[in-house]
């Protein structure tokens, strides 16, 4: 019997969703795709930032788009200007209705929303087979972008946890052409912790309070520090609260999950979105996307995320091994990057278009001895680094 779709993908969010939207324009009309959602509804649950370092496909959808950024620490304090390549927000809302609105009109790829598939599919005569709690479906192949599991402290070098508020303030306090990416109140032993303020207007602006360290945080963990960092910045001044968001984002994964079989493939955060020295993911997410895509396109499997370049990779786990050894130094090495090389290389290398001079340029801006000594502690301490999980 045929299967019933050629691709199931499970999970309809921004990876899942993505991979849906390029395969209603690429993929053949005679194959069809079906992506299993859990929730019944999408809600503003998020938004993605990142810089524009070219024209792209949701320019039209951007809510906030920013041409200075500013990185703060008691000594000192660097403002960059990304006029060039500007700091832009889209919001959640508008990106889950532009991939419902494309994916209604698609006659051969279709979302189902409230379809919760909790069990790993099984291979049966060639094909996966997945329960969910409307029935049985069959496909071909597999992309799985759930996440395997709640997530161990174990499963990546450090965790980003972060928990925001979109506040709106009776006065005008906010400077609405800079956003404080990262504005560290104090140098921490345990972990790192910073504010991130990204101005919607002079009275609105999302705050949001993250720390990288050892440890997953839930809200909770977050949320005195918040309101600390709200009242400060709103200097008195009467304020509400519009919205909240929250994540938990893995910085360089430890834990490799593998795949049940073939045709199957894993995509999203906890499967290689997830840049290792930012958490962010949004842009690689759509990069993925597009490669996946067009392997399908060709008749050939969906691809998972391919790894980073080696130097890049290098480079962002010496210097998460620093962080997460050092926390108390990070504040400094965050404000030497960006204001002792030229910020359009640390923002292309940020961006995964490092050249190799960049990655030099920022090399050079950072301590020597410190990442010397971590780089002997890691070539001691490397085996065994990196563990296989189903
Ligand atoms: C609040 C927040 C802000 C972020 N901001 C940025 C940013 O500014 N820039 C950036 O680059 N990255 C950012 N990220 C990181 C990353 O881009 C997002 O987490 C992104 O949504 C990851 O996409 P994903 O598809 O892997 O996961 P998700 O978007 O979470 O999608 C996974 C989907 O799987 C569904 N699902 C789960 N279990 C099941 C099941 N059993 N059956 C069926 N479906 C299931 C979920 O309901 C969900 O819709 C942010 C993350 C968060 C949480």
């Amino acid at each position: 019997m045929p299967p019933d779709a050629n691709l199931l993908i499970l999970g309809g969010g921004c990876a899942g969703l993505s991979l849906g939207m390029r395969l209603v324009d690429h993929a053949s009309p005679a194959k069809r795709t079906v992506i299993l959602e859990a929730r019944t509804e999408y809600t503003n649950d998020r938004t993605w930032c990142f810089w524009r370092l070219a024209p792209h496909r949701f320019d039209r959808l951007v809510a906030h788009s920013w041409s200075s950024v500013a990185i703060r620490t008691k000594q000192r304090s660097v403002t960059v200007d990304c006029r060039l390549t500007p700091y832009q927000m889209l919001e959640a809302a508008p990106f889950y209705a532009e991939a419902q609105d494309r994916i209604d009109r698609s006659k051969h790829v279709d979302l189902v929303l409230g379809a919760s598939v909790d069990d790993t599919p099984r291979r049966v005569a060639g094909m996966w087979q997945v329960e969910t709690d409307t029935g049985r479906l069959t496909a071909r192949h597999i992309v799985d972008t759930r996440p395997v599991r709640p997530p161990r402290a174990s499963d990546a070098m450090l965790w980003q946890s972060f928990y925001g508020q979109e506040i709106e303030c009776a006065a005008s306090v906010f400077d609405a052409n800079t956003v404080g990416l990262m504005d560290f109140a104090e140098a921490r032993s345990d972990d790192v912790l910073f504010h991130y303020v990204l101005p919607l207007s002079p009275c609105r602006a999302l705050i949001e309070t993250t720390v990288f360290g050892p440890r997953p945080l839930v809200p909770a963990d977050l949320s005195s520090v918040q309101a600390a960092a709200v009242e400060k910045l709103v200097r008195g001044n009467a304020f509400s609260v519009r919205r909240a968001e929250s994540g938990l984002l893995p910085m360089g994964m430890t834990t490799y999950f593998t795949v049940p079989g073939p045709d199957y493939s894993r995509a999203g955060l906890m499967s290689g979105a997830a840049r290792a020295s930012s958490g962010y993911a949004f842009q690689r997410i759509q990069r993925w996307a597009d490669a996946a895509a067009a392997s399908i396109g060709r008749g050939g499997p969906p691809i998972g995320h391919q790894s980073d370049p080696a130097l890049q990779r290098g480079m962002d786990h010496l210097f998460l091994r620093v962080v997460r050894d050092h926390p108390d130094r990070a504040p400094d090495l965050f404000i030497r990057m960006f204001g002792n090389a030229d910020p359009a290389r640390v923002i292309r290398f940020l961006s995964d278009q490092g050249t190799l001079a960049d990655c030099a340029v920022i090399g050079s801006t950072l301590p020597l001895q410190l990442f010397i000594g971590e780089m002997l502690k890691s070539m001691v301490a490397a085996p065994g680094a990196f563990r296989e999980a189903a």
